[in-house]
């Protein structure tokens, strides 16, 4: 960031602060390269002068909707403009034509009405207040104009606002591409009305967010040549699997299992349901109701929904059969059996649990319990049936649980996308990802080394979207740029994803071979990398491993690595599904091949992740990008409450300060020459009668003895910490 110079007694400054992490205040006192200062609660501070930043008084009290607009682009005058707006209600701000989003945590309903969308339809960038409709319109315009398609790019940490965003960017876009007048089920209420469906599959209540999206989606909207949408494609990323047998306070299950629960009493009956707080699956949590939501009438609007995109009646029944399913699946209780090892059912509970779910899926009774607690093990001489102990026919019990569930996910945005159906001759598209942000909590696992990897690869693609911008406006201005520096995080990305060698690469091999273990596996990383910049082994640590992000260090713990990475589905499993009497539920389990289906064979997550972000960051290559970063402005999901460390935190994960930084290698101050001329016209008075503008700024600029600047042609391009030496030379004058 921009290097302090030029700070003298009497000077404004930014200093750290243990609390609000910056702190306004006036140096008293300079000595050696320390400096004294009076902050605004009245303390006094030594600091190295080298540890603070210039404040920026003539800046407005209500913030700039634009940081380049600061006088200073640094950490604290970031952030502090940040906050002045969030206290004003101004949630959104500009970073050049990055937007940031702060979460209000309050419905701002006059926001998004009609008449702000027709307020900004064709507006120039910049001319109203930052707004994400705004992004949407200079999208669409783009789109248009240069018949290139667009992307927009949400990212931000759970519960910053990502998916409202997302939810209201395709509402303008639908507003902007939809037929006037069109009735009935037109693409763009399918493509909107999709958004329910898959909330109410994908979403749960976390510590985060009520309402939480525990799978990644891009969207692809597609327009033909009159700018009108013709088609959509949903493709999302990994499932939470996980959540639908294991859930704990004070978290949900998805949505679905709550609103089946509370549905109408026939649909109750049929599905044999009743109160949540008897089925295990539910019940590990004493939270059963999400606030201001009521789960009987979500159950109906989903419904609706699923209408309009194209589910039918009986689709929609064997859908929610298949849910009662897994919630009765769940309550059924193994003990020990006769023989050794072996299990049985627990109690006449039990035996009406697995009743219900032979009806519902409509498979064998016997073979359902069989597959629970048997394993058929293929030897040279034949085949060999081991019981299950109680234990181990548990984990198989929820193992298909959740392969039930994920193929349901899965079927239902197959459903959505073959009823809304693709344009091949689409023109060009604009795509909208919400995807999770870097996650780093108490204890990382795969799940967070997939997410932080797409973080990478995103981020990689914004440093180079910032930085070409970056150029381009250099290059605009005919200044020279050869010598500004960008450093890349490839290094990271190979790290984790290179083939062979990287550790997803590593993990594949760990698991294909039946002797590893996590341990074996983690051996093997530390011997790998040992020395690499970005790896590291932490002291101590068996199976740990820390990865140096861009946005910090994340230690993973490797134990579940293997497990997680192992994509099967249980042979027996497999069969059972096959061959039940219901269409819809067979067909969520197509017959492999003779071959493969005895032998489990193993497939990586992993790499299938790999390349499904190698697939996706191919088609957002064809795109021109923008970027939405959302922020949670604090961890308790209330309005009004804005922490410093937080916002700090997310600034520097979503990248914001990376550009930030990207900007100040190059020249982060730049001022057209008429304002520059207003600010420091008085430096040098003589220069402003006679000369143009431009050899004015020269002049001024000249006799101040800057050093590096450059002159474009129409703005004047300042070095970092350049324009807090024009104003400490003013500030004299004054
Ligand atoms: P994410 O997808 O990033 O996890 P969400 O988009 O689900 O977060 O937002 C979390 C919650 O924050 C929403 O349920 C809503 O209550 C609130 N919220 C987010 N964005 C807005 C907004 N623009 N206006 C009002 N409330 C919002
Ligand atoms: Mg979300």
């Amino acid at each position: 960031m921009g290097t302090p110079v030029n700070i003298i007694v009497g000077s404004h400054v930014w200093v750290e602060d243990p609390e609000i992490a910056w702190i306004d205040g006036q140096v008293a006192e300079i000595k050696g390269s320390d400096a004294t200062i009076v902050t605004a609660n009245e303390k006094t501070i030594v600091a190295a002068i080298s540890s603070i930043y210039p404040k920026d008084t003539e800046a407005p009290p209500s913030g700039v909707d634009d940081m380049t607009k600061l006088a200073y682009l640094h950490e604290p005058g970031v952030l502090y403009n940040l906050a002045c707006r969030y206290g004003l209600n101004e949630i959104y701000t500009y970073t050049g034509n990055i937007l940031i989003a702060v979460n209000p945590f309050r419905r701002l309903p006059h926001l998004y009405d009609t008449s702000m969308m027709e307020q900004y339809k064709g507006a120039a960038f910049g001319e109203l207040s930052p707004h994400l409709f705004a992004v949407a319109d200079t999208c669409y315009r783009s789109m248009i104009n240069e018949d290139e398609s667009q992307s927009i790019l949400v990212s931000g940490e759970s519960g910053a606002g990502k998916t409202e965003t997302t939810k209201m960017l395709m509402r303008y876009l639908a507003f902007m591409g939809g037929r006037s007048g069109a009735e009935g089920r037109t693409v763009e209420q399918q493509v909107l009305e999709s958004n329910p469906v898959l909330e109410a599959f994908g979403n749960a209540k976390t510590v985060k967010n009520n309402n939480s999206s525990r799978f990644g989606k891009f969207v692809e909207i597609q327009f033909d040549r009159h700018g009108k949408i013709s088609g959509a494609a949903v493709r999302t990323y990994l499932l939470e699997r996980s959540r639908v047998c294991q859930v704990s306070d004070p978290e949900r299950n998805y949505h679905c299992f709550y609103m089946l629960c509370a549905a109408p009493p026939e649909d109750a009956k049929k599905y044999k349901l009743g109160d949540p707080r008897t089925f295990h699956y539910l019940n590990q949590t004493n939270c059963y109701e999400v606030a201001n939501v009521d789960d009987a009438r979500e159950y109906l609007e989903t419904r609706k929904a699923m209408d309009v995109v194209g589910i039918n009646q009986d689709e929609q029944d064997a859908i929610f059969r298949v849910v009662a399913a897994i919630l009765h699946l769940g309550n059924i209780d193994f003990i020990k059996g006769k023989d050794i090892d072996s299990s049985k059912l627990k109690d006449e509970k039990s035996a009406y649990h697995l009743q219900t779910v032979a009806e519902l899926l409509m498979c064998d009774k016997k073979a359902l319990e069989d597959s629970l607690c048997k394993r058929v093990i293929v030897t040279p001489d034949g085949n060999i049936t081991k019981p299950l102990d109680p234990a181990a026919a548990t984990t198989s019990r929820d193992a298909l649980a959740k392969t039930i569930y994920s193929r349901l996910f899965d079927w239902i945005v197959d459903k959505i996308n073959s009823s809304i159906g693709q344009d091949p001759d689409a023109k060009s598209i604009i795509g909208v990802l919400d995807i999770y942000g870097f996650e780093t909590f108490k204890i990382n696992s795969f799940e967070q080394l997939c997410i932080n990897l797409t973080n990478e690869k995103l981020q990689q693609h914004f440093n180079q979207h910032v930085f070409k911008m970056e150029q381009e406006e250099y290059t605009r201005e005919e200044i020279d740029w050869s010598y500004v520096e960008f450093v890349d995080n490839q290094d990271v990305l190979d790290l984790i994803e290179k083939k062979p060698g990287g550790i997803i690469a590593l993990l594949d091999e760990a698991c294909m071979f039946p002797k590893s273990t996590h341990e074996t596996f983690a051996q093997k990383m530390y011997q790998t990398y040992k020395g690499h910049k970005r790896f590291s082994k932490p002291k101590l640590a068996r199976t740990d491993f820390t990865i140096n992000h861009y946005a910090g260090d994340v230690t993973y713990q490797a134990d579940q690595f293997l497990d997680k990475n192992k994509d099967y589905v249980i042979a027996e499993h497999q069969d059972l599904l096959t061959a039940s009497r219901c269409p819809f539920v067979a067909n969520l389990f197509p017959s492999l091949p003779e071959e493969t289906s005895k032998q489990s064979k193993f497939s990586s997550i992993g790499t299938r992740f790999k390349q499904q972000l190698q697939s996706l960051m191919e088609t957002l290559s064809t795109t021109e990008p923008h970027y939405i970063r959302c922020i949670k402005p604090n961890a308790v999901l209330k309005p009004g409450i804005f922490e410093n460390f937080n916002v700090l935190n997310q600034l520097r994960c979503g990248g914001v300060l990376e550009a930030i930084r990207i900007s100040c290698a190059g020249y982060p101050t730049k001022r057209t020459f008429d304002e520059f001329l207003d600010r420091f016209g008085m430096l040098a008075p003589d220069v402003l009668d006679g000369y143009e503008e431009k050899s004015a700024c020269i002049a001024i600029c000249d006799k101040m003895g800057l050093k590096g600047y450059q002159i474009g042609k129409t703005k004047v391009f300042l070095r970092a910490g350049q324009m807090a030496e024009l104003d400490a030379r003013r500030a004299e004058i004054l």
